[in-house]
């Protein structure tokens, strides 16, 4: 484990969830307890001022968890990365491929300054998919992504190896 290591027993294994054969890494442990969930801003923070951040794209929902007070402590802008049809104004928009089927992430067309460090941050990098999506999102705006930050990554996939030739990729704790 890196720097994250205790952080690990505060994340719970939900057996067959959200369906039969999906053990699903279950974060709300952690947001509930202070000292755990201060450490992983820490963490996550220091990750993203190391990317050189200037904005901190959260994607919805879990994402926005640990965006929104990552960015604070970095001193950068937060910026949300939505589902389809909740962001008002001009947005690009991405679908995606899920395990079944497909879903559509959007974010606004003036969420950044040219000159903005974007690094993209989430709870959990499974395939990968939902990162490449916010990655290519960031990237219609004209603005640049400087890597992707997480919680947690299941090694068990190559969401990793997915992202690499877009990012730079970090995370806190592995499984
Ligand atoms: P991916 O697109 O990488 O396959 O899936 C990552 C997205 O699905 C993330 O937005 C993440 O919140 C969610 N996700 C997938 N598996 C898990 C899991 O086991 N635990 C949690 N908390 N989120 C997951």
């Amino acid at each position: 484990a890196g720097p994250g290591g205790h952080l690990a027993g505060h994340i719970r294994d939900v057996v067959d969830h959200p369906r039969p054969g999906v053990t699903f890494k279950d974060i709300t442990p952690l947001l509930a307890d202070p000292g755990a969930f201060a450490d992983t801003v820490d963490i996550l923070s220091a990750m993203c001022t190391r990317l050189g951040a200037t904005r901190i794209a959260g994607l919805e929902a879990r994402g926005f968890l640990l965006a929104a007070p990552v960015a604070l402590r970095c001193g950068a802008g937060c910026v949300p990365v939505r589902k389809a049809g909740k962001l008002p104004g001009e947005t690009f928009s991405r679908a995606y491929e899920l395990e079944y089927g497909t879903a559509t992430l959007e974010i606004q067309r003036d969420a950044f300054r040219p000159e903005d460090r974007v690094v993209v941050v989430d709870d959990v990098l499974a395939t990968g998919g939902t990162a490449e999506a916010a990655i290519e999102l960031v990237h219609s705006t004209g603005a640049r992504v400087t890597g992707v930050v997480v919680l947690m990554e299941l090694t068990f996939l190559p969401g990793r190896e997915r992202l690499e030739r877009l990012v730079k990729s970090d995370c806190v704790q592995a499984a």
